[in-house]
């Protein structure tokens, strides 16, 4: 499958390259596993991206999870234009930190007190410290092809970009960063039984995403989670939920709400800042009253809560909470994950559709996806045609396997037809 990139996006990535590392500031946005050249883009409005070279796309990543209420929406754009002309950052409390705390804090089961920060990666970072200080213990257990951020202790075994290029250890991660991180399979009810009984007194945390968005959609089973729940309780552990992906987007409390089972940390990002740079990490009051200065455990950041940021989350959660695209969103994704399933079904493809929600993952590979072995096995050069295929039928979906898809309130039924029906085109070209 050939697609004529446009030419100013072909221009554009060649200067990129001179000034910033492989021409971007974050890795998977450089289509390194599709091969070829990004599209430049110009703005973005409601369900749509549009290129420098002024074509459109349909978007399926919505800055890879946080605009589950589409692009530009005019309530939170004017709740950030008004809070930027009161200043952009203080360095001081504000009112507006409390409010949304206290949303965070009505909405997720988990979370009675919250930490605003300014990133995904610094929620986990913060909450891994966090969770080692509570309980005086070193070892944390994550799962092979989970994707917690860039904290060097999580940067081990990660999905997303990592898994995406085959670079799961970063060079520059130390062995002692690393070395107090069991790696296990997920969804191996097992492998938890059996790390408990070998290292139970000494683990500090358990992290995972409760529905996996980095190696593809791949959920968790409610025997794995009720085994995580249970083992952690015994053993004195503390279960977080990373919900960078997964929160306020597959329920109003997340992934814990849906599965009815409660961590004691939770992670959230994303959906969280409406589309700015923030990130939030909370639990029970009794691990979170550790951090300084209720606490010991360092943690701090300059424009932590800051209120643009704050506004755009703020008004982002107020609308979920008002008017909840929830349901709205389960059908779509349920009848996008049908439909693509029947397009592949029928240009015989083998594949396997996986769903929850709005996060939605064709995997090109005949078996059941449940761990990052599964994923592993999926057909990356297919997906690569299939990705350039889509795109030039103006459809722009993430642009890995290993990434699932995410669509907003501003995606209609009429538009995920024709998404089935593109997909279907590029499918049958494919096979
Ligand atoms: N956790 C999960 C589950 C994520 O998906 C991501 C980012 N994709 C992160 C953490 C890191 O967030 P950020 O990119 O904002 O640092």
């Amino acid at each position: 499958m050939h697609y004529d990139i446009g030419p100013r996006s072909a221009a554009a990535f060649e200067r990129a390259r001179q000034l910033m590392p492989g021409g971007v500031n974050s890795p998977a946005r450089a289509f390194g596993a599709v091969g070829g050249t990004p599209l430049f883009i110009e703005r973005a409005e409601g369900p749509y991206l549009f290129d420098i070279d002024g074509r459109r796309y349909l978007d399926y990543i919505g800055s890879w999870g946080p605009m589950i209420l589409g692009h530009a929406l005019p309530e939170v754009i004017d709740a950030i234009v008004q809070a930027a002309s009161r200043g952009t950052s203080y360095g001081a409390p504000t009112e507006a930190e409390s409010r949304l705390a206290e949303q965070i804090i009505e909405a997720v089961p988990s979370i009675e007190k919250v930490r605003l920060v300014n990133s995904g990666t610094e929620a986990t970072m913060s909450a891994i410290r966090v969770a080692r200080g509570a309980t005086g213990r070193n070892k944390i257990i994550k799962f092979s092809g989970n994707y917690h951020g860039h904290v060097d202790s999580l940067l081990v075994a990660a999905g997303s970009a990592a898994a995406t290029l085959g670079v799961p250890d970063s060079p520059g991660v130390t062995p002692g960063a690393g070395g107090d991180t069991i790696v296990l399979s997920y969804n191996d009810v097992q492998g938890i039984v059996d790390a408990f009984a070998k290292y139970g007194s000494e683990i500090a945390a358990v992290i995972l995403e409760p529905v996996v968005g980095n190696m593809g959609c791949v959920p968790a089973t409610m025997e794995f989670l009720k085994s995580l729940r249970e083992q952690t309780t015994a053993s004195g552990a503390i279960l977080i939920f990373d919900e960078v992906m997964t929160g306020f987007r597959l329920a109003m409390g997340g992934a814990q709400e849906r599965f009815g089972i409660t961590p004691d940390m939770t992670t959230l990002g994303k959906i969280v800042g409406g589309g700015m740079p923030l990130g939030a990490y909370g639990g029970r009051a009794d691990i979170m009253n550790n951090v300084l200065p209720a606490g010991k455990v360092y943690q701090a950041g300059t424009l932590a809560g800051n209120p643009v940021a704050v506004a755009a989350g703020s008004t982002t959660l107020k609308i979920l909470k008002e008017d909840p695209p929830y349901a709205y969103l389960e059908s779509l994704g349920d009848r996008l994950a049908a439909g693509l399933g029947k397009a592949a079904t029928d240009a015989g493809i083998p594949h396997t559709v996986s769903h929850v929600g709005s996060m939605v993952t064709l995997f090109f590979s005949p078996d059941p996806v449940q761990c990052w072995a599964d994923a592993d096995r999926c057909d990356r050069e297919a997906f690569g045609r299939y990705f350039w295929g889509l795109i030039g039928e103006g459809v722009y979906l993430p642009c890995s396997q290993f990434e699932a898809m995410f669509f907003s309130r501003t995606h209609t039924e009429a538009m995920i037809d024709q998404t089935i029906a593109a997909a279907g085109k590029v499918l049958r070209s494919l096979a």
